[in-house]
């Protein structure tokens, strides 16, 4: 079976090819130069609602919204026009302003943080809750698991192959870097452990816990593709404090995403930091950490441990994050409404993939969606391990069959797809039309 003839690309081939002369790969976030997928990346002229139009002038239905920011679906009057009050008002001070205080009135009221300190990103959000829980414990190693991303600081960029768990020197939990240019001292650092793997954490704490700063883990998963986490494992997060090290959510992706409380609220963890990222800034370039008082107080200028930014709380991004965070939170209905059409997503691709003979298993929580190509039963796409069985070039050629219909999915097997509340009815009739078509050519 065929598709439709392809749109026209040519513009953004160009673009692309410029860029590369003048930026490594082409673009400046790795996976969106589509390597996993093939093909030339859309370059965007514009966005609104669920919609991104690219420089061709091709319509995309969008499930990346800018990899989870775009929660109210792009240009949202709201943001825009918070926006463009604060433009009138300067585009950055380096003194403290009122935009800054009130998100943070506002995110701790939310999330029940006792203090919050805004970054610029994600990474920073993370690299700077592991030097704090450095810094408030006087240890120096701290635990990642296995296919967690959270950000691109030194010693986060470690992943453990099965076979690393145990190193060639016999320690339990230590892992190479996963990026060229990261010290092997710095590695050593982080423990990695299996996600979903109770007794493997329970062991390393056992063993290494005395020198644990800090475990640092994704709630849920979206950086291996959607990972649910068990009861058991969550348990097994909460005895780390048991030794004296921290416990730090990295609700960079899940924050305000899963509920108005994030992944902390939906799964009832208890937490000492929290990270945040993407939708905090409603946008804008902004990333959190935030936590108990007697932790976070340990943050310069109040303690010792230093962080600074030359335009944190910049007053454009605090206002595009308020914004955000009040319509949010103004509407009780938004998180059911977004889980209702992720649900029905996942139901009507595992339908059309069924239909066609594709095997499918799909993992979905809230409007967090992975669609594994690979035939494992509900729900047991659990680790790194389960994820990587998928067969890539199956979902390759789905990415491309999809976006040759206008409908944008993210570009990598292994990544959360992010529903919006522009997404409706129509959106969703579309997409699984697409599907349908996409996985009755799969299955020939
Ligand atoms: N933590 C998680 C869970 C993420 O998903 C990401 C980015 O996708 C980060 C941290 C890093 O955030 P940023 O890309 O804003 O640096």
């Amino acid at each position: 079976m065929t598709t439709q003839s392809l749109p026209s690309t040519t513009r953004s081939e160009a673009l692309f090819a410029r860029a590369k002369a003048v930026t490594p790969g082409g673009v400046n976030s790795p996976v969106r130069a589509f390597k996993s997928v093939g093909g030339t990346p859309r370059f965007i002229r514009e966005a609104h609602g669920a919609y991104l139009t690219d420089v061709d002038g091709n319509r995309l239905l969008d499930y990346i919204g800018s990899w989870g920011p775009m929660i109210l679906g792009h240009d949202h009057l709201a943001v825009r026009e918070a926006v463009a009050a604060a433009l009138t008002r300067g585009t950055s001070f380096g003194a403290p302003s009122e935009g800054e205080v009130r998100l943070a009135e506002t995110v701790t009221r939310l999330t029940g943080v006792d203090r919050v300190r805004f970054v610029n990103s994600g990474t920073e959000a993370t690299m700077s809750a592991l030097r704090l829980a450095r810094g408030f414990t006087g240890r120096k190693y701290i635990v990642k698991f296995r296919g967690n991303y959270h950000g691109h600081a030194d010693g986060l960029l470690v992943e453990a192959g099965s076979g690393l768990m145990t190193n060639t020197e016999g320690t339990l939990g230590q892992a190479a870097p996963s990026s060229a240019g990261v010290p092997e001292e710095y590695a050593r650092l982080t423990l990695v452990s299996e996600y979903n793997d109770p007794a493997a954490l329970d062991v390393l704490l056992a063993e290494r816990g005395h020198e644990i700063a800090a475990v640092i883990f994704e709630p849920v998963v979206g950086n291996a593709g959607v990972l649910i986490p068990t009861p058991e494992f969550l348990a097994a997060l909460h005895r780390v404090r048991d030794r004296g090290a921290l416990l730090i959510v990295d609700e960079v992706m899940t924050g305000f995403r899963l509920s108005l409380r994030g992944a902390t609220g939906l799964l009832g963890l208890t937490p000492d930091l929290t990270c945040w990222g993407k939708i905090i800034g409603g946008g804008l370039p902004v990333g959190a950490y935030g936590g108990r008082a007697d932790v976070m107080d340990f943050v310069s200028p109040q303690g010792p441990v230093y962080q600074a930014g030359t335009l944190s709380g910049n007053p454009l991004a605090m206002a595009a994050g308020l914004a955000t965070l009040e319509v949010l939170e103004g509407d009780p209905g938004i998180y059911t409404r977004l889980e209702a059409y992720t649900a029905e997503l996942a139901a009507g691709l595992k339908a059309a993939a069924q239909r066609a003979g594709v095997p499918l298993s799909v993992n979905q929580i809230g409007s967090m969606l992975t669609a594994f190509h690979q035939d494992a039963p509900e729900g047991a796409i659990r680790t790194y391990t389960d994820a990587a069985r998928s067969d890539t070039r199956a979902f390759a050629a789905w990415f491309q069959q999809m976006l040759a219909q206008g409908v944008c999915w993210a570009p990598s097997q292994f990544e959360s797809i992010f529903v919006s509340a522009a997404h409706t009815g129509a959106e969703l009739n579309a997409t699984l039309d697409a599907a349908h078509t996409a996985y009755a050519y799969l299955g020939g």
